[in-house]
C-alpha cells in the first residue's frame, strides 16, 4: 500500500499542482508514494512567500542566539525520529539500513554544528585608518535555492538548509525527483522546531521545470547545487545571467593509489568500501585504484576475495553492505559503461552483471565489477560512472601516477595507501583534488571544508566558513571627527 505525500511550500501543506507521479523502492521496484511534481507556478509562490517571510521580524530580528537554539531544536527534532527518518531513506533510495542510519546521524550533527557556529557568530572591527571606525558585517543573502541529488538526500539536504538557516536566509528546497521523501520529512521537523512558515519550502519534481524555475527566479539570490557537471554547468550560465553565486558539489573520478610499502590488509578494505559502500553511487567513490606493480597481483588477489564476500542484498537487513542501484535506468546506463570497457579491452575480474533469482529479479540490483587491463585514457576510467565498477591500474614510477590520476576532467577526492609519511604528502600534495584521504577513505566531518577542484565544482560546503556563502558582507564606516569633511568646509 503506497502512501499520499503532501508538501510544504508557501507555509502550507498541499499538493503541488503538476502532475502526479510515483517514487519507487527499488529492492523490489513497488510503489512507496505518490505526489505531485512542483510547477513553475508553485516555485514563483514559494520563492514570493519566503521572500515575505524573511522580512518579518519573526524571522529577521532573531539575534544569532535565537536562530542557534532553533537549530539544535531542529537536530533534536531528526534525533527523535531517527529510525523512522532512516527507514524512509531506504524505501526512497535503497541505501542498506545502517547507511541510512549514519546519513541521519550526520544530518543531525550539520544542524548542531551550524546551530554553534551561528551562536558564536563575530563580525569585524576593521583596523581604523583615520577619523573613523569601521566595521564589517555578513547579512543574509535573501532567499536561496538548494537543488540536490537523489543518492544521499537527507546528509546533502541538511548540509545546504542548516547553513542557510543559520545565516537567517529562506530556503526552497528542489530534492531529486525520484527521492523527495526526506526533504519533505525535514520541511516537517522545522516547522515542528518553530521555524516560521514560508521559510522553508519544499518542491519536489523536475530538475527541467522545478530547478530550471528555482534558477532562473529574479528573486533568488543564490544556489546551492549538488549534482552531475553538465546540469552544473547549465546552472552557472543561467546564473550569470543575474551575476548569482553558485556553489556546485558536482562529479568525479577519484584516485585511489596503493602504495608498494601499504598495509594492504587496510588498503584492501578502504578499496573495497570507497568504490563499493552506496554502490558506488557516491561523487567520492573511489573508481580507479591504482596499484604499485610490486603488489599488484597480492593486492588483486586479496581485493577479488573481499568482492566475493560482499553481502549484496535485501537493504532492510542489517549486515547488508550493497544494496540495489536507484532504479533500473540507472542500472541500464551502468550495464552500458561495462559493455563499453570490455569494448575498450578491458578484462572483468568480477562481476559484470545482475545477481539473478529471488527478489533479485525485481530489484534494480547489480553486483560489484571489478575491471582490469584499461588504459587510464579509456572512457570507462575517464567517466563518472555512479556505480559499483572499478578499473584496477598498476604504477611504477610516481611522476607518472601523478600525471594519470590528473590526467581526468574531474578533481573531486582521492585515497592514499602508504606506510611512509612523506609519500602521503608529497603525493597528496600533487593530486588536483579537493580531498586527500590517508589510509583511510570516504570519512567525512562537518567541520572539515569540502569541495571540488576542476569539473568537480566550487564552493566549499561545510566548516565555519560554509555559513558565510550564505551572507553578503556589508561594511560600516562611521564619522568620529568633530569638525566637517573638510573638502566640504573649505
Ligand atoms: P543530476 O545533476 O541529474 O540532478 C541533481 C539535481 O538537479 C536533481 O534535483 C535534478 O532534478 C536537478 N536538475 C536536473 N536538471 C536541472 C536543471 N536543468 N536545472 C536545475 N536543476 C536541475 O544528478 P543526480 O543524477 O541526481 O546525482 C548524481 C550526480 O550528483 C553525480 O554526478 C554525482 O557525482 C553528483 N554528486 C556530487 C556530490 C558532491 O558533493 N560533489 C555529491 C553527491 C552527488
Amino acid at each position: 500500500m503506497s502512501e499520499h505525500l503532501q508538501t510544504f511550500f508557501a507555509g502550507r501543506w498541499r499538493d503541488a499542482s503538476g502532475p502526479r507521479y510515483a517514487t519507487e523502492y527499488p529492492h523490489d521496484g513497488s510503489t512507496v508514494a505518490t505526489l505531485h511534481a512542483g510547477t513553475s507556478a508553485d516555485v514563483d509562490e514559494a520563492v514570493q512567500a519566503a521572500e515575505a517571510a524573511r522580512w518579518k521580524p519573526n524571522w529577521a530580528r532573531l539575534k544569532h542566539h535565537e536562530r542557534a537554539a532553533l537549530l539544535h531544536r531542529v537536530a533534536a527534532g531528526i534525533r527523535a525520529n531517527a529510525e523512522g527518518l532512516a527507514q524512509l531513506q531506504r524505501l526512497d533510495n535503497g541505501k542498506p539500513i545502517r547507511e541510512c542510519r549514519a546519513l541521519v546521524a550526520s544530518a543531525a550533527g550539520t544542524f548542531q554544528f551550524f546551530a554553534a557556529a551561528a551562536e558564536t557568530w563575530e563580525e569585524t572591527l576593521t583596523p581604523s585608518r583615520g577619523d573613523f571606525l569601521t566595521l564589517s558585517v555578513h547579512e543574509p543573502l535573501g532567499v536561496v535555492g538548494a537543488i540536490t541529488p537523489w543518492n544521499s538526500p537527507i546528509a546533502s539536504e541538511a548540509q545546504k538548509l542548516a547553513p542557510a538557516l543559520a545565516a537567517g536566509c529562506a530556503v526552497v528546497i528542489k530534492p531529486a525527483e525520484v527521492t523527495p521523501r526526506m526533504a519533505i520529512e525535514l520541511a516537517k521537523i522545522c516547522q515542528q522546531a518553530g521555524v516560521p512558515d514560508g521559510i522553508v519550502s519544499v518542491l519536489p519534481g523536475k530538475g527541467s521545470v522545478v530547478g530550471d524555475a528555482l534558477v532562473r527566479h529574479p528573486l533568488i539570490q543564490r544556489i546551492a547545487f549538488t549534482g552531475g557537471t553538465t546540469v552544473g554547468m547549465g546552472i552557472q550560465r543561467l546564473a550569470a545571467e543575474k551575476l548569482m553565486p553558485t556553489s556546485l558539489e558536482l562529479g568525479g573520478k577519484s584516485p585511489t593509489i596503493v602504495c608498494a610499502d601499504a598495509d594492504l590488509d587496510h588498503a584492501v578494505a578502504g578499496v573495497l568500501y570507497g568504490i563499493f559502500s552506496s554502490s558506488g553511487e557516491s561523487c567520492v567513490a573511489g573508481s580507479r585504484a591504482f596499484v604499485h606493480a610490486q603488489v599488484y597481483d597480492e593486492f588483486k588477489a586479496r581485493l577479488l576475495q573481499g568482492v566475493q564476500a560482499l553481502r549484496v542484498g535485501d537493504p532492510a537487513r542489517e549486515d547488508t553492505q550493497m544494496g540495489p542501484l536507484v532504479n533500473q535506468a540507472h542500472r541500464t546506463s551502468v550495464e552500458r559503461y561495462v559493455e563499453l570497457g570490455l569494448q575498450e579491452g578491458g578484462r572483468l575480474l568480477a562481476g559484470g552483471t545482475r545477481p539473478t533469482g529471488g527478489y533479485y529479479d525485481h530489484g534494480s540490483y547489480y553486483l560489484p565489477t571489478v575491471f582490469e587491463g584499461l588504459d587510464n585514457r579509456t572512457r570507462l576510467c575517464q567517466e563518472e560512472i555512479f556505480g559499483p565498477v572499478l578499473a584496477l591500474l598498476p604504477w611504477r614510477d610516481e611522476a607518472d601516477l601523478i600525471a594519470q590520476c590528473n590526467d581526468n576532467l574531474y578533481g573531486l577526492a582521492s585515497g592514499i595507501w602508504t606506510r611512509d609519511y612523506k609519500t602521503a604528502w608529497r603525493i597528496g600534495s600533487a593530486l588536483q583534488v579537493g580531498t586527500v584521504w590517508v589510509n583511510t577513505y570516504k570519512l567525512f566531518s562537518i567541520s572539515t571544508p569540502f569541495s571540488g577542484v576542476k569539473m568537480s565544482g566550487y564552493g566549499q560546503e561545510k566548516g565555519r566558513e560554509g555559513i558565510l556563502a550564505y551572507t553578503a558582507q556589508k561594511s560600516f564606516y562611521w564619522g568620529l571627527n568633530d569638525n566637517p569633511l573638510p573638502w566640504a568646509a573649505g
